[in-house]
C-alpha cells in the first residue's frame, strides 16, 4: 500500500556536485569531460555524432578542491543542528565515484564541529538497507544474529568523549557493510548506509543523518540474474523512491511518498519536517570510462536542483 504523509516543510534541497580526481592508471581526457566552476561538458566520444552535453550547476566541487572546501558546502546545515534543526547529508553516484570517501571525511569534520554542542545527550544509530531489509550495523554480534531486534533498540547512548566513541561505532559499522565484487572486480556497495546522530538537550531535540547510498549504476539485465538482478532492481526502486520524495518536497506537493521504500522511511525525520536542511552530493568520476554513468548522475542532479 502506498500511503503518503503531509508535507509541512518549506525547505529546498541543496545539490552539490563533487568530481573526484582521477586515480592512478585512470584516463581523464579534458576534451571529453571538461569541468569549470559552474559547468560540466561531456562529449560522449563513443557515439558517431558525438553530441556534447552541457550541465550547469551552482555548486561544483572540482577535483583539485580539498575536503575542507567540500565541508564548507555543508557547514551551515551542520551548524544549524546546534540550534535544534535537523539535517540530512547524502552521497549519490555510481560505484567508485567517491561517495564513501566523501561521507567519511564529512562525518569527521561535522562531528568535530558538533562536539561543541552543550549539555546534550547524544545517541548514535548505524543502519544498513540491503534488499529492503534493515540491519543494525552497531549491534553486538548476538543482536546481529537476531534480525527481529526492534529498530528502536538500535540507538546507542554515547558518553564521555562522544565524538571519539561515535567515530569508533561508525568505523565498525563500515567494516560490517554488505559488499560484493562486481564484474569489473571493484569492491562495490550494494546497500545504503545511514549514520544518524541524535542530540537531546533540555529545550530541543535535533538529528543529523549521513547517508552513503548504494551505487546508482545501471546493471545490464542481460548480464545478471538471480540475486544480483534482485539487488539491482531493489536499488533502482529505492533510489527512485528517494527521487520521488525529493521532487515532492521541492515542488511543495501536499503529499510526500515516504512510505514507498525502506530508505525513504528511515530518512523521513530529516528529509521532511519544517526545520530540516537537505544536501544531496552527487559524486562523479571525471574519467572517460565513466561518461555514460556521469551523464545519468548529472541528469538526475539537474532534475533536483
Ligand atoms: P564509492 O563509495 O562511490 O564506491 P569510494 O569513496 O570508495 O567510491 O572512492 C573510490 C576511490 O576513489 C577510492 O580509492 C577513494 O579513496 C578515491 N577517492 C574518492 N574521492 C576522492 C577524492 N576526493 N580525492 C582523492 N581520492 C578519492
Ligand atoms: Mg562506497
Amino acid at each position: 500500500k502506498n500511503s503518503t504523509e503531509s508535507n509541512d516543510c518549506n525547505q529546498s534541497v541543496k545539490v552539490v556536485i563533487r568530481v573526484r580526481p582521477p586515480l592512478r592508471g585512470e584516463v581523464w581526457d579534458k576534451n571529453i569531460v571538461s569541468i569549470s566552476q559552474n559547468t560540466i561538458e561531456i562529449k560522449n566520444g563513443k557515439t558517431r555524432n558525438s553530441e556534447s552535453k552541457i550541465f550547469e550547476f551552482e555548486n561544483i566541487v572540482l577535483p583539485n578542491e580539498n575536503d575542507e572546501f567540500m565541508f564548507n558546502q555543508v557547514k551551515e546545515s551542520v551548524n544549524q543542528v546546534m540550534d535544534g534543526k535537523n539535517a540530512c547529508i547524502m552521497a549519490y553516484g555510481q560505484t567508485g565515484s567517491g561517495k564513501t570517501y566523501t561521507m567519511n571525511s564529512l562525518i569527521h569534520q561535522a562531528l568535530d564541529c558538533l562536539r561543541n554542542i552543550e549539555n546534550a545527550e547524544v545517541t548514535i544509530q548505524c543502519l544498513e538497507v540491503y534488499n529492503e531489509q534493515v540491519k543494525n550495523l552497531c549491534a553486538s554480534e548476538q543482536n546481529i544474529k537476531n534480525p527481529k531486534e526492534p529498530l528502536e533498540s538500535s540507538e546507542i547512548k554515547l558518553k564521555g568523549d562522544w565524538v571519539n566513541e561515535a567515530l569508533n561505532y561508525i568505523e565498525e559499522a563500515i567494516s560490517r557493510r554488505t559488499t560484493k565484487f562486481t564484474e569489473c572486480n571493484e569492491r562495490s556497495s550494494r546497500s545504503h548506509a545511514i549514520y544518524t546522530l541524535n542530540f537531546y538537550t533540555n529545550d530541543c531535540f535535533s538529528k543529523i543523518q549521513f547517508v552513503d547510498l548504494a551505487g546508482s549504476e545501471r546493471v545490464g539485465k542481460s548480464n545478471v540474474s538471480g540475486e544480483t538482478l534482485k539487488e539491482a532492481l531493489l536499488i533502482n526502486k529505492s533510489l527512485s523512491a528517494l527521487q520521488d520524495v525529493i521532487s515532492a518536497l521541492e515542488n511543495k506537493q501536499k503529499h510526500v511518498p515516504y512510505r514507498n521504500s525502506m530508505l525513504t522511511r528511515l530518512l523521513q525525520p530529516t528529509l521532511g519536517g519544517s526545520e530540516s536542511s537537505v544536501t544531496m552530493i552527487v559524486n562523479c568520476s571525471p574519467c572517460n570510462d565513466s561518461t555514460n554513468e556521469t551523464i545519468c548522475s548529472l541528469a538526475l542532479a539537474s532534475r533536483v536542483k
